[in-house]
């Protein structure tokens, strides 16, 4: 990191920065209750308090480094501290922090939105924006259904999805999930989705291609549709790669057959690209792969370069027109959250834009996607590897009891915790969904990074499938 480094002033001190970990340590866990997290498990696993980051490393107050190699749970594109971000974010503090969006507007709003629907797939033409991922999934249901009965088919009120999706944790977005881990809990308090079986390629027969498995797996989505489709609002999918559903992916050939059959059965597509959006599947959204514009697109995540919550519901011409009328006939969509296209937000989106627009970013991307295929590859012929899978800047390694019957490891002997464990240890964060090992880093990562992430991860499964 940067030669400041080599200046410390006196109470920079690496003692006095353990002394001060510690007591970080010991005043959160005193006020915090944390994220996805089982408090008691901080009885044995240390909290890891975060001093500073820079590029792909994050520093603790010991001066200990660590890679993030999952990109701060999937929302850092450009690196921690990044300086084009950063300046783009400062100059417009000055400016303006915050306004309301009803009623009143601001230029990095209206900019974001015009260069987002130039990006898009063709023939969206609207941005509706909310403040984090499972706030657009939510607005991406109700406008949905919304849209159906402003034309008059207020029958239409199901969702239909896909088996191991995941769409976020507010209870809308949760009922059109199916993690059982995040979801059994609250089954009493949620709408019921019609699920689908996943296209899910892991599951294919040997011999299978992945293409020919998604092609396959269409045909309960196809029974599903003529069945339903007369009830259903919206399906809606996470293209390509279904991310916290163990980083399980499938072929582009499935959303084809979806678009098509969507609009023969009418019944809109909602795709959810808040994690495989902005490059992470190797083109900019993962839909291009397909053809396809989806009715509603959500973004979220990697939108603002990992700095800044915001979301967008990318949406189309013909949806908005059916919310135009005059007030009295009471068909506005008349949803909203207080951040609302926060500008700060705003502009730290506009200067990730920039990037990809000065930047060869996917070209870069596509360089470390094989890089990343050839060091992960050998892994494929570790005892307890079942399957070493890629969609683009995204690697999956499957750990398995038994490699040729893909007999999983029970989750109560948390496999995946021994890997994390070890590859912090080593100075590189991991973190494992459940057997699944991944990598989604930062695409500012280097060759030499790379070889360490991978490096480390071949250690973690070692030790974990010991
Ligand atoms: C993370 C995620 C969400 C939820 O976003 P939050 O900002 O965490 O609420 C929704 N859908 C997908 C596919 C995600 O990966």
């Amino acid at each position: 990191m940067g030669g400041h480094y080599n200046r410390r002033r006196r109470h920079e001190h690496p003692l006095y920065f353990m002394n001060e970990s510690r007591t970080l340590i010991e005043r959160d866990l005193a006020v915090l209750w944390h994220p996805c997290t089982q408090m008691k498990d901080h009885e044995s696993l240390p909290l890891v308090p975060i001093r500073r980051g820079q590029g792909v490393w994050l520093e603790d107050f010991d001066g200990k480094r660590y890679l993030d190699a999952v990109s701060s749970w999937w929302v850092n594109l450009f690196g921690h501290a990044n300086p084009r971000i950063n300046a783009g974010i400062k100059t417009q503090l000055d400016q303006l922090e915050h306004v309301l969006l009803a009623g009143f507007s601001h230029e990095p709003v209206v900019e974001l939105s015009e260069r987002l629907l130039k990006m898009a797939p063709p023939g969206l033409a609207r941005c509706f924006y909310a403040d984090n991922g499972s706030s657009a999934v939510e607005v991406a249901l109700k406008m949905s259904f919304h849209y159906w009965k402003n034309i008059g088919q207020p029958n239409k009120t199901r969702y239909i999805n896909l088996a191991n999706s995941y769409h976020g944790e507010t209870l809308g977005a949760l009922a059109v999930g199916d993690v059982s881990l995040y979801k059994d809990t609250y089954q009493p308090l949620l709408l019921e989705p019609i699920t689908v079986a996943s296209p899910d390629c892991y599951h294919r027969e040997s011999g299978e291609s992945c293409a020919e498995y998604s092609q396959r797996m269409f045909a309960d989505m196809e029974r599903t549709l003529e069945q339903y489709a007369h009830e259903a609002c919206a399906v809606i999918v996470e293209p390509l790669v279904q991310c916290a559903g163990h980083m399980r992916m499938y072929d582009p050939v499935y959303l084809g057959l979806l678009r098509e059959a969507c609009d023969r059965h009418g019944v809109h597509l909602i795709a959810d690209e808040i994690a495989v959006g902005f490059g992470r599947t190797g083109t900019l959204f993962a839909c291009e792969q397909a053809n396809i514009t989806p009715d509603f697109m959500c973004l979220s995540k990697g939108l603002t370069g990992g700095y800044l919550p915001l979301s967008v519901v990318l949406t189309t011409a013909q949806v908005y027109e059916a919310f135009y009328d005059d007030y009295a006939r009471l068909t506005a969509f008349l949803h909203s959250h207080s951040y609302t296209g926060n500008p700060l937000a705003c502009a730290a989106a506009l200067a990730t834009l920039d990037i990809f627009a000065q930047d060869d970013v996917l070209g870069r991307n596509r360089e470390l996607a094989t890089l990343m295929k050839n060091l992960s590859a050998p892994l494929t012929g570790h005892a307890h590897v079942a399957e070493v899978r890629q969609t683009g800047m995204i690697v999956a390694i499957e750990m398995v009891q038994d490699k040729a019957s893909r007999q999983a490891y029970p989750w109560q002997a948390r496999r995946g915790l021994k890997v994390y464990q070890h590859a912090l240890q080593r100075g590189v964060l991991l973190r494992p969904l459940g057997n699944v090992v991944y990598f989604m880093p930062p695409y500012v990562i280097s060759d030499d990074e790379v070889k360490l992430m991978i490096e480390v991860a071949g250690e973690g499964i070692d030790i974990a499938t010991d």
